[in-house]
């Protein structure tokens, strides 16, 4: 029998529709998967003891003759942002260990909802806020192509999860990078939709105005078909878009075509030096352009002036917002709570937060409080908002001209794990190209583009367009996809050298 773990979500689910496979048999082939080679690379936080019983009802279900949603049956792994009833939600941190939410993140109800079946929660730095995984107070995860590399961050036990095809498909969030970026280190597609588009009811909130959850897969259509399920309106999110959103699976297939690439316009920022990038990601990035080229598309440059101080306003705005919603970790109202006999409220607030709070999110509390002070909100805050305009309208003369635009998704390829851990400033340019979307709240997805010359390793080319336009950029992606795939001569992941050999 075929090895199901190396399926993507659309075979799989195909295979369930037909009765070729089970869902306990899918189910159980990715338990497996994770019980070999878990221990090395640490995606999960946490792994479903009942995934076989949800599976097993999904075959009753649909032997029964039930109308199943197209990825019923399909195995999903889930980042530990996201609350849910049966498995703890932490958000990496120690300040919501062994947190069992009342109700279910409306993206996990969806997928329940559409039969998808639960294998576990991943890993990600503590409330979100990194690019390695490192700040996860539970340890890091590491990079399947190697594995002393870092698996980006925030999302890493997502992306990790799905390269080491211990799951087919995950969930993400995205705030400045925490889905593409992983992607790019991994040689997986991540897709950070339009601000609003997907619901953030029960994603534990980093900073509100840039939050999105969003889908990690091995594919373009993996991720369109799970942008299906868990995309659309959401009465319980304030910021929930009322769109009617067309189907991004049909805008995937109908991309793998390329008829798409025939005369689109594809912007490349004339002010991203090249200096910043590893001359592999950047000689990767330009082999990517002259193949769209080829097949007919038109690379145009453009003018993105403040897209290089998004980093910098990027890092006034999330601590700010951070700082406020991480207020309600107070060792009252969730998780921890250290008890200073004698003390005051304020005695056990702060030994609690002292306690359960890593360096990293310290780091932003403070840097955000002090933003946020009297006398200096307008000096800080209020020019990083200032800052954030200039960059979206960038973005809305650059898409007067083009359809898309493209960047490298991030500088490197996976550093070492602690290279960066001591140098907070380094570890904050990894999201350069990508911290601008978020500021403008466009779409963007990575998809791989090649690995790098010089080490071997994936890099990802991040494919940005206006709001709204999520099915364009499933289109293109899946275009661009199917040819560098071809010149490939196949799956990227199919040729890795994963876990140091042929595991
Ligand atoms: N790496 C970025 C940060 O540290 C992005 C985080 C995210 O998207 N959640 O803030």
């Amino acid at each position: 029998m075929t090895d199901l773990t190396r399926l993507s979500a659309a075979d799989l689910a195909s295979q369930l529709s037909t009765g070729e496979i089970s869902s306990v048999e899918a189910t159980r082939a990715h338990l497996e998967r994770i019980a070999d080679v878990d221990g090395d690379v640490h995606a999960f936080l946490h792994v479903s003891d009942h995934a076989l019983d949800v599976a097993a009802d999904i075959d009753r279900r649909r032997a029964a003759g039930e109308h199943l949603g197209e990825l019923a049956g399909v195995p999903l792994a889930i980042k530990d942002v996201l609350v849910t009833t049966d498995m703890p939600s932490t958000s990496g941190s120690k300040i919501l260990e062994g947190f069992l939410s009342p109700y279910d993140a409306t993206v996990v109800a969806r997928a329940r909802a559409a039969g998808l079946v639960p294998l576990g929660k991943t890993n990600m730095d503590e409330f979100a806020m990194g690019s390695s995984t490192e700040h996860s107070a539970y340890g890091p995860t590491h990079n399947p192509w190697d594995l002393d590399r870092i698996p980006g961050g925030s999302g890493g036990g997502s992306a990790a999860a799905v390269a080491a095809f211990e799951a087919p498909i995950a969930l993400g969030s995205d705030t400045g990078g925490s889905i593409r970026q992983p992607a790019h280190v991994t040689g997986t597609v991540g897709m950070k939709p339009t601000y609003g588009g997907v619901s953030r009811f029960g994603a534990i909130a980093l900073a509100s105005s840039l939050d999105q959850v969003g889908p990690v897969s091995r594919t373009v259509l993996d991720s369109a078909l799970l942008h299906d399920v868990i995309g659309g309106h959401d009465p319980h999110d304030a910021t929930s878009l009322t769109d009617a959103w067309p189907s991004f699976a049909a805008a995937a297939r109908e991309g793998a075509s390329g008829e798409v690439l025939k005369g689109l316009r594809v912007g490349v920022i004339k002010e991203l030096p090249d200096s910043g990038f590893q001359a592999g990601v950047s000689a990767s990035f330009r082999g990517a352009l002259a193949l769209l080229e080829a097949q007919g598309a038109e690379i145009v440059e453009i003018s993105a002036p403040h897209f290089e101080y998004g980093v910098a306003a990027y890092y006034l705005i999330l601590p700010a917002e951070a700082s406020s919603n991480l207020a309600k970790f107070d060792s009252v109202r969730f998780g921890l709570r250290v008890d200073v006999p004698g003390g005051t409220v304020e005695d056990v607030m702060a030994a609690t937060r002292d306690a359960g709070f890593g360096d990293e999110v310290k780091r932003r509390i403070i840097l955000g409080t002090y933003a946020l002070s009297a006398g200096y909100y307008d000096a800080y805050y209020g020019s990083a908002q200032k800052v954030r305009t200039l960059i979206q309208r960038d973005f809305d003369a650059a898409f007067a001209q083009v359809d898309v635009i493209a960047t490298p998704s991030a500088p490197t390829t996976a550093f070492k794990l602690g290279e960066k851990i001591d140098d907070p400033l380094q570890m904050y340019l990894n999201d350069v190209t990508t911290i601008p979307v978020n500021l403008a709240g466009v779409p963007g997805i990575s998809i791989p583009s090649g690995l790098a010359e010089e080490d071997g390793l994936p890099v990802g080319i991040q494919f940005i367009a206006p709001a709204r336009e999520d099915a364009r950029l499933y289109r293109v992606g899946a275009a661009a996809e199917a040819l560098l795939v071809d010149s490939w001569g196949g799956p990227l992941l199919d040729r890795a050298p994963l876990l140091g050999g042929n595991r």
